[in-house]
């Protein structure tokens, strides 16, 4: 029997029979997870405490069986927080139903699995929470392949502020303005969120944190998102609606 060793951030959790838990998982080496750690609602020694929504994991597990068994798993970061704090655990959620989605076996990224904990770590602090969600929706997005075409007009090309507000076409994940279709009902974007989902897009990890977005671009831009994200998946995710602050 192989036994592998990874780590990886649970994503979600659910039961399997009176004793067992069927835990999924983002690793950096084989992409999404799920595996069955046996006797884990005993709280055996091993799995106390440790097998939960959101933590960094070192895992051992054995992949002989077309379900993988979690033999043991060490506690490299709990993101605590995030489980204590109602707003942050919304936002977490969501993020990890992405991952869930988006995301497969054997797909591995580590640039994503870097973006993951980023974000997890930036959302524990309610400071910037929902713009921290924004810059991280941009990035995986743009990851992914799926990011929208913020660079002008899709008809004029036009992106200066006389051409605002900008609408989001979630259909072919362009923007047009306001000259081209003036009748349009989808929410608006001003120039300032274009430009800084724009930069968003591009900026490494490590410097994205130097974007600040004011509070009027921030819901603008996860307006944008959750129809984007919407129409991909051809669904809406529960998790969008439990957002607030
Ligand atoms: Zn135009």
């Amino acid at each position: 029997m192989a036994l592998r060793q990874t780590l990886g951030v649970v994503i979600r959790l659910a039961d399997l029979g009176e004793a067992d838990k069927i835990v999924t998982l983002y690793t950096p080496a084989t992409g999404q997870i799920s595996g069955i750690a046996k006797g884990a609602k005993r709280s055996l020694k091993r799995f106390v405490n440790k097998l939960e929504i959101f933590s960094l994991l070192d895992l051992e597990y054995s992949d002989h069986y077309r379900l993988p068994i979690i033999n043991q798993a060490e506690l490299l970061n709990s993101h605590l927080p995030l489980r204590e704090d109602y707003h942050a655990y919304t936002a977490a959620a969501l993020v990890c139903e992405l991952y869930r989605l988006w995301t497969h076996q054997g797909d591995h990224d580590q640039g994503l699995f870097a973006l993951l904990n980023w974000v997890l770590a930036r959302l524990q602090h309610r400071e910037g929470r929902l713009e921290s969600l924004v810059l991280f929706l941009a990035r995986f997005y743009r990851r992914l392949g799926y990011q929208p075409d913020l660079s002008g007009c899709v008809s004029c090309r036009r992106l200066d502020r006389q051409a605002g507000p900008f609408r989001f076409q979630a259909r072919q994940g362009t923007i047009v303005c306001s000259h081209c279709r003036p009748r349009s009902s989808a929410p608006g974007l001003s120039i300032a969120t274009v430009r800084l989902l724009g930069r968003a897009l591009e900026l490494p990890l490590d410097k994205l944190s130097r974007l600040r977005l004011a509070p009027a671009s921030t819901r603008e831009a996860l307006a944008l998102f959750k129809e984007h994200d919407r129409v991909l998946l051809d669904r809406e995710l529960a998790a969008w609606n439990f957002l607030g602050e």
